[in-house]
């Protein structure tokens, strides 16, 4: 990529082996009138899949398989050639054998360290979503979460769906990248109250996304009152996205159920399905849970917005 490519470019995403080898990070850099741009100068070895405009901005794609599977690439071809070199420069006696076999077992455990992160970082691309804050896909999420039911022993867990309010509004007014700008958005601020709460996160489809907290139902209102704090206070500080959205932030429903004796991810996943479309019926915006009151359930309906502060 050419250095006038960048300065063409007002906002666009990128992937590059960064400080850490063969490690990918994106980063999104902005350029503020009269400022310099925001990036790091580093290597940039994925080509672009794709330029796009929206908002009278152009944005490059890159994809971050391309530097891993480069990357993998890339060791095995330098490896094989000091291989090479080594074993020439041993035939024509300008090594001994110790030192021959020294250096031969040196590369091959350099090529196995780097083969070992190569393979680290791909199943964790395999096993998260790149473009959503690398939360974990759904195959992954549904699978710790069975793991974390089969453990719990007695403890509490509560499985929260959420799902943003109006999001196709948010595509056709701003276009779909800022859809995606907002999702990403939304995916940050859930994967951080999810961490808070010590559990985690994944996404589930489209923008809903599910959470795993080891608490009992009645914190799903919590999480989501937290959750709203935490967008409303990103949204302050992230010029891009306010200015990607019109300076107006979406709300989201919430459905949560905690998991009784006897229950897998599957009843979990359609309990609280059928609370966040209570959520969705009753006005949006809304945290549908259910709590035990003397042994008899009763499911409430909290709304996050009154406890907005914009
Ligand atoms: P509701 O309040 O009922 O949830 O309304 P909604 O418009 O959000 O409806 P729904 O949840 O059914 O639709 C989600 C829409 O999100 C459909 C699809 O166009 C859009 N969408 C799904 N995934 C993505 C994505 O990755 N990027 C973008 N930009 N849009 C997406
Ligand atoms: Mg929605
Ligand atoms: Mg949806």
């Amino acid at each position: 990529m050419s250095p006038n490519l960048y300065r063409r470019v007002p906002l666009f995403g990128y992937m590059a082996i960064s400080k850490k080898p063969l490690t990918a990070r994106v980063r999104v850099a902005a350029k503020g009138r009269g400022k310099k741009f925001g990036f790091v100068q580093t290597p940039l070895v994925a080509p672009i899949r794709r330029k796009v405009r929206a908002n009278g901005k152009e944005y490059l794609t890159i994809a971050g398989s391309d530097v891993l599977t480069r990357g993998a690439r890339r060791t095995a071809e330098a490896s094989a050639r000091m291989q090479r070199r080594l074993a020439d420069a041993f035939k024509k006696g300008r090594l001994s054998k110790e030192e021959y076999l020294r250096l031969r077992e040196k590369i091959e455990s350099k090529a196995n360290r780097l083969h070992d992160l190569i393979h680290r970082q791909t199943t964790r691309l395999a096993e998260r979503d790149p473009m959503l804050s690398m939360l974990y896909n759904k195959a992954k999420f549904f699978s710790v979460l069975g793991e974390w039911i089969k453990e719990r022993k007695g403890k509490p867990l509560t499985y929260i769906i959420l799902d943003v309010d109006f999001f196709k509004k948010i595509n056709d007014e701003h276009g779909h990248l800022a859809g995606d700008i907002a999702l990403k958005f939304f995916a940050q601020a859930v994967n951080k109250v999810s961490k808070q709460f010590k559990g985690f996160a994944g996404r589930y489809g489209g923008e809903e996304i599910t959470v795993a907290i080891p608490r009992d139902e009645r914190h799903a209102r919590t999480f989501a009152l937290m959750l709203n704090r935490e967008l409303v206070a990103s949204f302050q500080r992230e010029e891009v996205v306010r200015s990607t959205l019109k300076g107006k932030l979406f709300t989201f429903s919430a459905g949560a159920h905690q998991v009784k004796k006897g229950e897998d991810t599957r009843t979990l996943a359609e309990m609280a399905d059928k609370k966040l479309y209570q959520a969705k019926k009753a006005g949006r915006d809304m945290v549908v849970y259910s709590i035990d009151m003397a042994k008899s359930n009763v499911t409430l309906a909290h709304s996050i917005r009154q406890h907005r502060v914009v």
